[in-house]
């Protein structure tokens, strides 16, 4: 097995579970390795701390599968972490009766570069890096044994794997779908997720508790949703008992799925929802100038910032659509706000926020803090960035 060797320092990171080494931390590597191949990670004083996925075209040259250096990194190791990353949330209780749950959310379960998302009797998979990617069937296999789901299917379709050397890969990697199509039920609500075309893996799981609880503030209140997608947001208010919701979002196919979405609940009170095909920057700025005012206003919106770089941009347009998401409440209103931006922390997210707030003239003050549902887990070792952060906010 090939050695990869540390600069003097660098193995306290890793130490402290933080799974990636950088380019920077690397002294050299002793012997050959191919993309994705294991090899012992060597700390300055010789000693062998880890064992990790080699991955040369990534910036992120290794990632680490096990701080045992006798680890055995083979087909059982990844049926192993498989099943025990599905076994953690088949016993947690706000995910056991779930039908729709992340099984594997990467490094958090100790499988960098593995995401498993289920779906039912369906799973799908994606693999993000070197290492996962050379450990595909041991992967699929372990999701076909620990969930005895019906099929597997591949949407290794990201952009992010040609920062490791790999193409884009998306299919079938075990049974069939379903011929009619796939639908979970959240919270009371059933949903379409077309895994073969929608968004990420199909669908957005990492905000399941936060579609519940906005169910539970929209009793009787004026609900606007930002960037909806497929209707999850709107379709939780209608069921909690809003009095109505108006929905944007500038994907026409996910337009589409939401109207088949809330047709699959004839107990909600369709004349109660709006749904409009518009960019959110121009339709805030339209609603605001026809003095609208909502009770509760969603904004959900794509990653602005994929990383620390593009920060100072993405923070203008979260300042912007803040901005008229409180420009648009009415007192007593509440903002939910998101971001998912790797490259903005929560406490910069805030600032941005506490400005837009300031800019419109709001007393506003935070009724929760809003997180990525328990089986979106986050390593301690992880930057806080990483990860969904939100803010409901009630001004004045
Ligand atoms: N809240 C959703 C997930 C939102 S994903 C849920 O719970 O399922 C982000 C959505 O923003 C996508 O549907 C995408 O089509 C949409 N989007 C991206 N940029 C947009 C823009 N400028 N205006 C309107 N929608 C946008």
């Amino acid at each position: 097995m090939a050695r990869l060797h540390l600069q003097p320092g660098r193995e306290r990171t890793v130490l402290r579970r933080h799974p990636w080494i950088f380019a920077g931390s690397v002294a050299r590597l002793e012997g050959r390795a191919r993309p994705g191949d294991t090899v012992d990670v060597v700390a300055a004083d010789g000693t062998v701390i880890a064992r990790a996925a080699w991955s040369p075209e990534s910036q992120i040259r290794a990632r680490v599968w096990s701080l045992d250096a006798e680890a055995a990194v083979d087909h059982a190791f990844f049926k192993r972490k498989v099943a025990e990353s599905v076994a953690r949330r088949a016993t947690h209780p706000m995910l056991s009766a779930q039908d729709g749950v992340r099984l594997i959310h990467g490094e958090s379960d100790g499988l960098p570069g593995v995401i498993a998302d289920r779906y039912g009797a369906v799973v799908v998979v994606q693999l993000t890096s070197a290492g996962a990617d050379k450990w595909r069937d041991a992967i699929v296999a372990g999701l076909v044994q620990a969930t005895g789901c019906v099929a597997v299917y591949e949407r290794s379709d990201s952009e992010v794997r040609r920062l490791e050397g790999l193409e884009p890969r998306a299919g079938l990697a075990y049974g069939e779908l379903p011929a009619d199509g796939l639908q979970i039920v959240e919270n009371g609500v059933r949903m379409e997720v077309d895994v073969v075309g929608g968004h990420k893996t199909g669908f957005y799981l990492d905000q399941r508790d936060n579609r519940k609880l906005t169910g539970e503030l929209a009793r009787d209140r004026r609900i606007l949703n930002c960037f909806c997608y497929t209707g999850g947001f709107s379709l939780q208010a209608l069921a909690g008992g809003a009095s109505s919701v108006l929905s944007i979002d500038s994907s026409g196919p996910a337009l589409a799925t939401a109207a088949r979405n809330l047709a699959l609940n004839p107990q909600l009170d369709a004349s109660r929802a709006d749904w409009c095909e518009d960019d959110v920057f121009e339709a805030l700025r339209g609603l605001n100038a026809e003095g609208r005012k909502f009770d509760l206003i969603i904004l959900d919106p794509p990653k602005f910032a994929p990383s620390a770089a593009h920060a100072e941009r993405a923070a203008r347009a979260y300042k912007d659509i803040n901005l008229f998401g409180f420009r648009l409440l009415a007192p007593g209103g509440i903002l939910m706000t998101y971001s998912c931006s790797g490259g903005i922390g929560l406490e910069m997210f805030q600032k941005i926020v506490a400005s837009a707030a300031g800019d419109a003239g709001v007393d506003a003050r935070i009724l929760h803090r809003l997180a990525a549902a328990p089986d979106h887990p986050v390593g301690l070792a992880v930057p806080e960035g990483e990860y969904l952060k939100g803010l409901a906010i009630q001004v004045g």
